[in-house]
């Protein structure tokens, strides 16, 4: 069974500043990390090998040159090969560009060795949109299972898997044929240990790079900025809430005080 996931590199948006004067992030106030969904992606893709007992694991990225140590990263957890597709042709590409050039990324990969299931995360943590999944399996023509909290079996023989996906009042089991792709939630692991082979094997682990020339069949006009038809009106950051009510007095007082914004608020807790 062959497992691709497509890592991002993002910013640690726990540390990120945003500069006061242009409303940007100022990207060198915060390290380079794999993107936290993703992470758990290639922690379940290792699940399922160590399940099937057999099996490989790669990894994708389109970013700079930099992006390599999420990939190295990615070996760190358990991945076998990664691969880096970085070129300024790429540059300025929205989720439309991002997919596209992606999708051409895993066709080559698939020439290596057929592909029989792609993780994305749920979404990346910095541009947030959870669209680069679906436009993948979009233009792959494979089915999409999007919020998968659990991998429950896979059929190598019959070429299907079964998986919870997460739903507003709860979850759904849903059998699906492979190839196909998931984007996952945090929930559907625990980030282990890196075993020391892996880490060394990781210090060593020397990505594959492909320029936008060693992708077959690509419409430049579809790459990069030309083609990305998103445009970004404005950034703004959102203003602070204002601080809450402080509640004075004795307990019976600060209870019937909450009880009065309660009762205020009351269509907003369903209370009848
Ligand atoms: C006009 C415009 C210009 C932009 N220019 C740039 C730019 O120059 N440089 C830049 O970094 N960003 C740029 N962006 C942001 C870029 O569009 C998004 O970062 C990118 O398309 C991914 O979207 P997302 O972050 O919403 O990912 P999501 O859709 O939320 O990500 C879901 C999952 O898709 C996969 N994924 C997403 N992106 C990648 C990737 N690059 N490689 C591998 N897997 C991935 C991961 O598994 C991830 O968990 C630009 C955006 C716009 C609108």
């Amino acid at each position: 069974m062959h497992i691709v996931v497509c890592v991002k590199q993002v910013p640690d948006t726990k540390i990120i500043k945003i500069n006061p004067k242009t409303n940007t992030l100022d990207r060198r106030s915060a390290p380079a990390i794999l993107n936290p969904y993703d992470a758990h992606a290639v922690q379940e893709a290792v699940r399922m090998k160590k399940v099937q007992g057999d099996g490989r694991i790669s990894v994708v990225s389109m970013g700079p040159p930099q992006a390599t140590a999420i990939i190295k990263k990615s070996v760190e957890i358990g991945a076998d090969e990664g691969y880096l597709i970085s070129d300024r042709a790429f540059a300025g590409a929205d989720t439309l560009a991002t997919s596209y050039a992606l999708s051409k990324a895993l066709d080559k990969i698939a020439k290596i060795q057929p592909i029989d299931m792609i993780i994305c995360g749920k979404h990346a943590i910095d541009g947030d949109t959870g669209q680069v999944g679906p436009g993948i399996a979009r233009r792959l023509d494979i089915p999409p299972i999007t919020n998968v909290i659990e991998v429950c079996e896979i059929n190598e023989a019959e070429k299907t898997a079964l998986v919870k996906r997460k739903v507003i009042n709860g979850y759904e089991l849903l059998q699906v044929n492979m190839p196909c792709l998931l984007t996952v939630e945090k929930e559907i692991n625990h980030i282990e240990y890196s075993p020391l082979p892996n880490m060394l094997k990781a210090a060593r682990y020397e990505p594959i790079i492909w320029s936008v020339n060693d992708l077959e069949d690509v419409d430049r006009t579809q790459l990069g900025l030309k083609g990305s038809p998103t445009i970004v009106g404005k950034m703004f950051t959102p203003p602070k809430p204002d601080g809450g009510k402080r509640l004075e007095g004795t307990t019976d007082e600060q209870v019937k005080q909450l009880m009065d914004v309660l009762m205020d608020k009351k269509e907003l807790f369903y209370v009848k």
